[in-house]
């Protein structure tokens, strides 16, 4: 893994073209100075890395926690970073340029401990040992994620991932019942 080449301690994640023969590999806060530097906006203090918070039962959740400036508005995204490398929760907030960055980022905490937690699956196991998972309340929410193996995304539900054939288990019990998908913004708040 190689280094931000203007603050030489982040990981590379924007290649910046600056002109037409010339392109900046550098991190993503880097990359926020500078779009805040062509915008006028003055970005308020922000350590981006990993964000301890404390989940059901004392549970411990890792977040890599990032900024992100564009023209668009200011974000911040916590990207759940799980033991095996598998997706878990992601939590993200945006606002106008003009907007309370710090308030954000209390928004994003918030969120964060709002999202971890919530349920929407339940477990049971059966007398004979084996174990089911399935919807707790008739409703859930969760993810969309890239799949490589597959020609369908995989399905993030309480911070854990799911293929569309287990996901099509739980809702075995729901045979002659209607259902209402909606899709939303990773931004958006869920009510
Ligand atoms: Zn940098």
């Amino acid at each position: 893994m190689s280094f931000c080449e203007l603050c030489r301690k982040n990981d590379i994640q924007v290649h910046l073209t600056i002109s037409e023969n010339k392109t900046i590999h550098i991190c993503m806060e880097c990359n926020n100075n500078f779009t805040a530097n062509y915008m006028g906006i003055e970005l308020s203090s922000f350590q981006p890395g990993i964000y301890e918070f404390s989940g059901i039962r004392g549970k411990k959740h890792i977040f890599n926690v990032q900024r992100r400036v564009s023209p668009m508005g200011i974000g911040y995204e916590a990207n759940e970073v799980t033991k095996d490398g598998s997706p878990g929760f992601t939590v993200a907030v945006m606002d106008g340029v003009d907007c309370d960055q710090q308030l954000l980022l209390e928004k994003l905490k918030t969120k964060v401990k709002k999202t971890i937690f919530k349920r929407y699956l339940k477990k049971s196991f059966s007398p004979y040992g084996g174990k089911t998972i399935s919807i707790k309340d008739s409703e859930v929410t969760g993810r969309f994620e890239y799949n490589e193996d597959n020609d369908t995304p995989k399905l993030v539900i309480d911070g854990k991932e799911f293929t569309w054939e287990e996901f099509g288990r739980m809702l075995n019990s729901y045979e002659g019942f209607q259902f209402q998908l909606k899709i939303m913004d990773i931004t958006e708040d869920i009510k």
